[in-house]
């Protein structure tokens, strides 16, 4: 039996390697952390439960496929419920100086959506169904057919039905272009734009395509799993080990032993060494090559990485509070500064931005087991550019900064009634994860580096070793990182037949 080591235990590296040992390869996952799921990883504190990373279950039939391939159901491992109103987002109102009350809430039920854009802007329900179903057509394009290819090189896209519906998929026209051609207010717009936050990039560097994401998010819905979004890791670490798979945890591996243009074996910072018929890098891609292979074996130089455009970190909190905060969702948008300034400060003039947009959940919301009775938890996130010096002091400034909007929106004093506070941010995704320039999720996906034109999965230098995850296809978020640990057993597969 072919022996397949997997570097990391996220998203990507428990999918390749559930769908490799299915396959009959005796894979073992070697993650350097003490606990697994990457960027997904959760604690607990003060009897609060934190999710440490995504908190938008969104693509819900992408999951289902995944738990599909072994005979099983979602429902077999979490019970999943769909949020409503999905999210609220919290605009400036002009009418009321410094006030931020004007907020939307949306609802799940989509005639009620209808209903909502035709309040704020007559005749935009009708526009909203037209683009909706656009939206339809390219995500069952998209997440059907464009995110299942290996992307190794051009000649995947090159037959007819596919170039016709790169057109019709609007890959040449921005999000931006698009959503402002048909809807004229800006609270709408900023709805319809703010999904493709997630793929890290503005809405004016996004290929139109991407407005899948509003069909995911709109018509598919805002779900969450019941215990924190750490239990599809747990599910997926139950199949993994169902499937045969060994995860082995406090195993960083600090280099990969080569031969003869093949992978050999890894070794750890404690000087394990593992043996290997085939390897799957799951970690950030910039780390495994510049940290554990030799120049000799990388894809890429250090130019080209300085070339990338990296989706932007994040600074963090995970916060107990010792009361309930009436006016909270389970999701919260604040937008009640300006998008544009904050994303200059992001992609174009990277700094810590002045007035920045952020992102509160309250899963305790809706979920009981996650905070003790009464308390409530938060997870508080702003989006900052990536490799900004991150000192305590900046940090305290923006608790502040964030707590003083959360206080004068739900009218709560919320400050001197927490019970429990951690920052995270990119000191810590280096520390953590060894991510590139401190990244949170990867890869801008922005028109220049999509498909075939992302970092790739399969090494030019080594015949037997692959890269899967955020950093390469298809990209940032929990859904496409468990397409591209398929996509990686598939292609690994095949190259077993050879
Ligand atoms: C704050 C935040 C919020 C997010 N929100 C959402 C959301 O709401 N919805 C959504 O869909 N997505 C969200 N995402 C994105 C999503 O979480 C990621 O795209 C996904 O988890 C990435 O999975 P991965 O397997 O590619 O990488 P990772 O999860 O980073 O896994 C890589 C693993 O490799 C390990 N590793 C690194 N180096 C080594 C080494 N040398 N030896 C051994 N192991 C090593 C790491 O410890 C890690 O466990 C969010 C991400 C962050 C950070």
């Amino acid at each position: 039996m072919k022996k397949v080591i997997v570097i990391g235990s996220g998203f990507s590296g428990l999918s390749t390697a559930a769908c490799l040992a299915r396959e009959g390869f005796h894979v073992t996952i070697l993650e350097k952390n003490e606990t697994i799921g990457g960027r997904a990883r959760q604690f607990e504190a003060e009897g609060f439960v934190f999710d440490m990373g995504p908190s938008w279950y969104w693509m819900p039939d992408v999951f289902e496929q995944f738990f599909a391939l072994f005979g099983k159901k979602v429902s077999d491992y979490y019970n999943l419920v769909r949020l409503d109103p999905s999210y609220q987002v919290i605009f400036k109102n002009p009418d009321q100086p410094g006030g931020i009350k004007d907020v939307v809430e949306l609802p799940a039920k989509m005639s009620e959506l209808e209903q909502l854009f035709e309040s704020i802007e007559p005749g935009s329900a009708a526009k909203l169904r037209k683009f909706l179903s656009e939206a339809e057509y390219k995500y069952r394009v998209g997440m059907g057919e464009f995110v299942h290819k290996p992307s190794n090189n051009i000649m995947e896209f090159a037959d007819l039905r596919i170039l016709i519906s790169l057109f019709r998929l609007q890959m040449f026209t921005s999000l931006s272009k698009h959503v402002r051609k048909l809807f004229k207010d800006e609270r709408l717009i900023q709805i319809l734009e703010f999904p493709v936050l997630f793929l890290g990039a503005t809405p004016q560097n996004t290929p139109a395509l991407s407005s899948l994401m509003n069909y995911a998010d709109m018509s598919l819905g805002t779900w969450y799993p019941m215990g924190g979004m750490h239990k599809i890791v747990e599910a997926m670490a139950d199949v993994a080990r169902e499937q045969g798979v060994t995860i082995k945890t406090g195993q960083e591996v600090a280099h990969i032993e080569t031969s003869n243009g093949k992978v050999t074996a890894v070794t750890t910072t404690d000087g394990a060494r593992y043996p290997a018929d085939a390897l799957v890098g799951s970690a950030d891609y910039h780390h495994i090559e510049t940290r554990l292979l030799s120049p000799e074996n990388r894809n890429y130089d250090q130019k080209y990485w300085d070339k990338r455009v990296m989706a932007p970190s994040s600074l963090l909190w995970y916060v107990g509070v010792n009361k309930r905060i009436p006016g909270l969702k389970h999701h919260n948008l604040f937008f009640d500064e300006d998008f544009g300034v904050h994303a200059e400060d992001i992609y174009t003039n990277p700094k810590w931005p002045a007035k920045p947009l952020f992102y509160a959940s309250a899963p305790s919301v809706t979920d009981s087991s996650v905070a003790p009775e009464g308390c409530e938890n938060l997870f508080l996130l702003i989006p900052v550019a990536p490799g900004l010096e991150d000192t305590p002091e900046v940090r305290a400034k923006y608790y502040d900064m964030v707590m003083e909007r959360l206080e004068r929106f739900t009218g709560e004093d919320i400050r001197s009634h927490v019970v429990y506070e951690r920052s995270f941010a990119h000191a810590d995704f280096v520390k953590d994860y060894h991510a590139f320039r401190g990244n949170a999720y990867g890869l801008a996906n922005t028109l220049l580096q999509t498909a075939f034109l992302k970092p790739k999965m399969k090494s030019n230098k080594l015949s037997n070793f692959w890269y899967t995850g955020q950093l390469t296809v298809p990209g940032p978020g929990v859904p496409p990182s468990i397409i591209s640990g398929q996509v990686v057993a598939a292609e690994l597969k095949k190259w077993s037949k050879q």
